[in-house]
C-alpha cells in the first residue's frame, strides 16, 4: 500500500483528496492537525477530540524535551500511551519554537546553540537531536531540523538557510536509519518528512524543493511561511514549490492558518495544516462562526444532522460528559426559537453536483443564498450580554447545541474556566468541519466555487 493515495483530483485546482497511511490510523486529507503543544490540546481531552472529528495531532518536541523530557515519555510507552491517543501524531523538529522562545540562540554548523525559556539551561539542538527525541515520542511523522532565517526575509540568508537546512536533512536521515535499524524505536512505522525553506524567493524555494526530493524523502512540509508576511507572499512561497515535489506526496503547510489561507493553501496542492489559531483564539474570546449563519438563523439540517451528534466508532458505548445533550429529549437548537425559522433552500452547487441529483437549472436559484465563508466574533464584546441564540446556529458542536452568546460572554466574564473550554471546541469543530467541507467539495467537483466564494466576512 502506498503512504499516500490520492482519491480523487480537483480539475480547477491543485487542490485533491486523498488517504495518508501511518502506523496509527489513516489520515483523511486536506486535514488540520490540532496543536497539543505540550502533550494536551488545550482543555479539550484526546477523547473529545476524536469526536470532534480530529485525526491527528501535533505535538512540539521543544516543550516536550524541556517538560516532561523525552526520556520520561520513552519510559511511559510513548506520547501516545503517555497522552492516551491513539491517532496519528506529528511532531515538529524543535527549531521553530528555538528560534521563537529561546532566551539565547546560535546556529552554527553543528547545530542550534541555545537557552530554554524557563529554566536557562543550555543546549544544543542538532539534526540528530532531534531525531533522538522525536524516535522516544514515538510520533508517526516526524520533521528533519531545518535553519529558519526569520523575517523579514533577506536572500543571502536564505541562500545559506537552504544549504544548511541540507546539510542537516543529510545527518537526519543518517540518524533516523541507525535507530530504525539498531535501536529501540518506540513506533518502528515512524516517517519522516522532509522541509522546504527558501522565504519567499523562488529561486531558492526550487533549490529547495529539489535538495529535499533528491534526499529520497516522501513526504514533505513547507516551512517559513506564516511568520509575518503577507497573505499573497505565502501563497507565492507555496507556489514556487510545489511543482518542484512529487505530486504523489503528502505536503503539509506549516503554521498555517486562517480558514482562508488554509482554503486557498489547499487550492495549491497543500494536504495538511496546523496552527494555534482556533485554540488560541477561543482561549481570547474569539469564535470563528460560518457565513451561513449570517442568513440562516435556523436550518433544518441542524436539527436533523446535529441534533443528536453520533458517537465515532472508537467511542460507541462511552459518551464523554460534556457531549450527552439532553434538554428534556429535545436539543437546545430546536427549543429556542420556532417563530422565526428561515428555511435553507439546497445549495444550488450541491443540487448541481451530489450524485444523484436532478438536473435543474441554475438560473433559477436564488444566488444570493451562496454564503461561502466565515466571520470572527468577540463574545466578551457588551452586545452579546443579551443575545439568547447561538453563537453558530450552522455548527453542531456542544456550545452551539447547548448554550447561548449570553451564556458564554458571562462565563467569560467571570472568568469561569469553562469559557475557554467551550470556546475550544467550538473553534476545533468550525476548523475540523471546514476540512470537511473541503473535502466534499473537491470531491463533488464544487471546491473551485468554494474558493471563488470563500471569504472572510469580519472585516
Ligand atoms: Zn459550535
Amino acid at each position: 500500500m502506498p503512504y499516500f493515495e490520492i482519491t480523487k483530483s480537483d480539475p480547477q485546482s491543485k487542490a485533491r483528496v486523498g488517504v495518508i497511511h501511518t502506523a496509527h490510523g489513516d489520515i483523511n486529507t486536506p486535514a488540520f492537525l490540532p496543536i497539543g503543544t505540550k502533550g494536551a490540546v488545550k482543555s479539550v481531552t484526546t477523547e473529545e477530540l476524536k469526536f470532534w472529528g480530529a485525526e491527528i495531532v501535533l505535538a512540539n518536541t521543544y516543550h516536550l524535551w524541556q517538560r516532561p523530557g523525552d526520556p520520561l515519555i520513552y519510559k511511559a510507552g510513548g506520547l501516545h500511551k503517555f497522552m492516551n491517543w491513539k491517532g496519528p501524531i506529528f511532531t515538529d523538529s524543535g527549531g521553530f519554537q528555538v528560534f521563537s522562545l529561546a532566551k539565547m540562540r546560535k546556529t552554527m554548523e553543528a547545530g542550534v546553540l541555545f537557552q530554554f525559556d524557563l529554566d536557562g539551561r543550555t543546549e544544543i539542538l542538532s539534526p540528530e537531536k532531534s531525531i533522538d527525541i522525536q524516535a522516544n515520542l514515538g510520533s508517526d511523522i516526524a520533521l528533519i531540523l531545518d535553519d529558519f532565517p526569520g523575517y523579514p526575509f533577506e536572500y543571502d540568508r536564505s541562500k545559506e538557510s537552504i544549504a544548511l537546512t541540507k546539510r542537516w536533512a543529510e545527518r537526519a536521515i543518517k540518524e533516523f536509519q541507525k535507530i530504525i535499524i539498531d535501536g529501540d524505536p518506540i513506533n518502528p512505522g515512524q516517517k519522516l518528512w522532509g522541509i522546504v525553506q527558501g522565504a519567499s524567493f523562488p529561486d531558492l524555494r526550487k533549490q529547495s524543493a529539489e535538495d529535499m526530493v533528491s534526499l529520497g524523502f516522501e513526504a514533505f512540509a513547507v516551512g517559513g511561511v506564516a511568520v509575518g508576511e503577507p497573505h499573497s507572499e505565502m501563497m507565492k512561497a507555496v507556489e514556487a514549490v510545489i511543482p518542484y515535489l512529487p505530486e504523489n506526496s503528502p505536503k503539509h503547510l506549516l503554521g498555517v492558518g486562517t480558514p482562508f489561507d488554509i482554503v486557498q493553501g489547499v487550492a495549491r496542492g497543500c494536504d495538511t495544516f496546523d496552527c494555534v489559531i482556533p485554540t488560541r483564539e477561543a482561549r481570547h474570546g474569539r469564535l470563528y462562526i460560518s457565513a451561513k449563519n449570517i442568513q440562516l438563523p435556523l436550518t433544518p439540517s441542524l436539527k436533523k444532522e446535529g441534533g443528536s451528534p453520533q458517537l465515532s466508532e472508537e467511542g460507541q458505548g462511552k459518551t464523554p460528559p460534556l457531549f450527552s445533550k439532553e434538554r428534556d429529549g429535545e436539543s437546545f437548537a430546536e427549543g429556542y426559537s420556532t417563530t422565526d425559522i428561515k428555511l435553507d433552500p439546497p445549495s444550488p452547487r450541491l443540487r448541481r453536483t451530489a450524485p444523484d441529483s436532478k438536473s435543474e437549472s441554475d438560473d433559477n436559484n436564488q444566488s444570493s443564498s451562496i454564503v461561502e465563508g466565515y466571520s470572527t466574533i468577540d463574545i466578551r464584546l457588551e452586545k452579546y450580554k443579551e443575545d439568547f441564540t447561538p453563537v453558530d446556529n450552522t455548527c453542531d458542536c456542544y456550545l452551539c447545541l447547548n448554550h447561548t452568546k449570553g451564556y458564554l460572554r458571562h462565563l467569560f466574564a467571570t472568568g469561569e474556566p469553562l469559557a475557554i473550554r467551550l470556546a475550544t471546541m467550538h473553534n476545533l469543530r468550525f476548523y475540523l468541519n471546514l476540512m470537511k467541507k473541503i473535502r466534499t467539495a473537491i470531491q463533488y467537483d464544487y471546491f473551485g466555487d468554494m474558493v471563488r466564494d470563500f471569504k472572510n466576512y469580519t472585516d
